[in-house]
């Protein structure tokens, strides 16, 4: 039985469909409806979207300065920090992410708001005096209206990257959060509501893409910037939606991402975040290093600990605060990786370990011996599924680990400062780990190269998409007056 209702954020008020419609929020682990959300379509997305406009149009946000919008955008921040349990029981709930680990998004979604909100008021503009007696300087004007549209594996903190940034700058936002992953954008949007946000400044709606809010929301010509995290087949379309409208587009998208342990690492090390990358929120992370690549004199004893480590997670109920491991986020998405399980040996491949869990659960599972133009190694799997592969070479292992259409990022592990350096730099990916992962700055660029994506995030790169720098030249009047 449905406990609960998440309606649209829309100029401030919680609303349900205008022909009331309706979709089920399914818990995965107990493959039960646990909540009612507001089910969107054309009219709810130009709703949103013509409160998000007259907001930017005519409404304070956008003028009211760096300092009153930090004011609310950290007031927003304490209250999600105050409501954690709630924001995180709602994640889990939606979409089976071990509870401690949704807190853990929790605090860092709260953290975006801080860091985005700082960064706007503190951020310097170029001025530069020219020879010619002008002097130029650049003024970072808000965009407008902002669309998001975000996936289900890290629910709120994905759209915290976007609402934050879009915001700190003086935009308007209309947020579609993943129909896997509703609840948590609600929430968010009804904090933004108490935390005194002005009428319109950040919308919400529900629904799913093609032929629904995702596409009404994408095809709108009076949207300014749109924000899409999810699948590089969704990103194509999207594209195409907003070359229509010369709307500029960031696309952050799928990875098959390396992972290299060359033989001189630090093997405690290298086991422990190689772990992390790979079976964390069960492998349902775009930068997951699902492609791992072990120099061949470490390759049995690195192999044993990994699978060691793999088989000691503790797999169960997502609200247990001791559970590592919960199941697929969606019956559908658990079908697609179960495809991949069950066509390993078929494909010439060994399953070390895993496979088949209880109910939509995939257990942590290592193949050996895939042929390099399996499925399994050239398509991104998006479950706790590692491909390992034996290497000899410095220069094999950069050739094997570019060879792919994607590059959002790869991890390297090794001792020798000379290696980490010139792999670093021959790795066609938008962000290295060098013997660690998953740590990342917010002043650093965030993006994928090739299918993985188009565009950065973070910091000034956030700056540059959220808004319009604009240059003023004056000119400087040489004689006193
Ligand atoms: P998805 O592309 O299926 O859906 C993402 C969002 O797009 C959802 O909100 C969905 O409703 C919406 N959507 C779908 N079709 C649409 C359309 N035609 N028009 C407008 N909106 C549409 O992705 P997913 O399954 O939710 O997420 C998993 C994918 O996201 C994986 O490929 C993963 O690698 C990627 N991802 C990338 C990053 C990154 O930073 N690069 C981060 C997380 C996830």
């Amino acid at each position: 039985m449905a406990d609960q209702f998440f309606g649209h954020i829309i100029d401030n008020v919680e609303v349900e469909s205008m022909d009331r419609a309706r979709f089920d929020s399914i818990n995965p682990w107990s493959q039960e409806k646990w909540a009612d959300v507001a089910l969107g379509g054309s009219p709810e997305a130009d709703l949103a979207v013509t409160a998000a406009r007259r907001a930017f149009d005519s409404g304070p946000w956008p003028r009211m300065g760096f300092t009153e919008r930090g004011r609310l955008l950290h007031r927003l921040a304490d209250l999600m920090e105050e409501r954690t349990d709630e924001l995180a029981t709602a994640d889990t709930r939606d979409m089976g992410k071990p509870i401690a680990q949704s807190r853990h998004d929790v605090a860092r979604a709260a953290l975006n708001f801080r860091f985005f909100a700082d960064h706007a008021k503190l951020a310097p503009a170029e001025a530069l005096p020219m020879d010619s007696g002008h002097h130029a300087y650049t003024r970072f004007e808000p965009a407008g209206v902002v669309v998001a549209i975000a996936p289900w594996n890290f629910p709120l903190m994905l759209e915290s990257w976007k609402v934050a940034p879009a915001l700190a700058w003086g935009n308007t936002v209309v947020l579609k959060p993943a129909e896997d992953t509703p609840a948590s954008a609600t929430i968010l949007g009804r904090l933004a509501i108490e935390a005194g946000f002005p009428e319109g400044v950040f919308n919400v709606v529900h629904g799913y893409g093609p032929g629904s809010a995702g596409e009404a929301l994408t095809t709108d010509p009076r949207v300014d910037r749109i924000t899409f995290t999810g699948e590089t087949s969704t990103g194509r379309i999207i594209a195409r939606a907003a070359a229509a409208n010369l709307t500029p587009t960031s696309l952050e998208l799928g990875g098959k991402n390396c992972n290299i342990v060359f033989a001189d690492a630090d093997l405690d090390n290298a086991v422990d975040w190689s772990i992390q990358s790979i079976f964390r929120n069960a492998g349902q992370i775009c930068l997951s290093g699902s492609r791992l690549f072990v120099q061949r004199p470490i390759v049995d004893a690195f192999l044993s600990r990994f699978v060691e480590e793999a088989e000691a997670m503790r797999i169960g109920d997502p609200l247990d605060p001791t559970t590592e491991f919960g199941p697929l986020a969606s019956e559908e998405h658990y079908q697609k990786v179960k495809g991949y399980i069950d066509t390993v040996a078929a494909e010439g491949g060994r399953m070390v370990s895993g496979g088949l869990g209880d109910g939509w659960s995939i257990k942590p599972t290592v193949l050996v011996d895939m042929p390099p133009d399996s499925p399994h190694v050239r398509e991104e799997i998006f479950g706790p599924v590692v491909v390992i592969q034996v290497f000899d070479t410095e220069e094999e292992v950069v050739q094997l680990a570019n060879g792919t259409q994607y590059g959002l990022d790869a991890q390297l592990f090794t001792d020798n400062l000379h290696t980490a350096h010139r792999v670093s730099a021959r790795l066609d990916v938008g962000t290295v780990w060098v013997n660690c992962f998953f740590v990342r700055d917010l002043r650093a660029p965030f993006g994928g190269v090739g299918d993985s994506g188009v565009g950065r995030e973070g910091g000034n790169f956030s700056r540059e998409f959220f808004t319009e720098p604009k240059a003023v030249i004056m000119q400087i009047n040489q004689q006193p007056t």
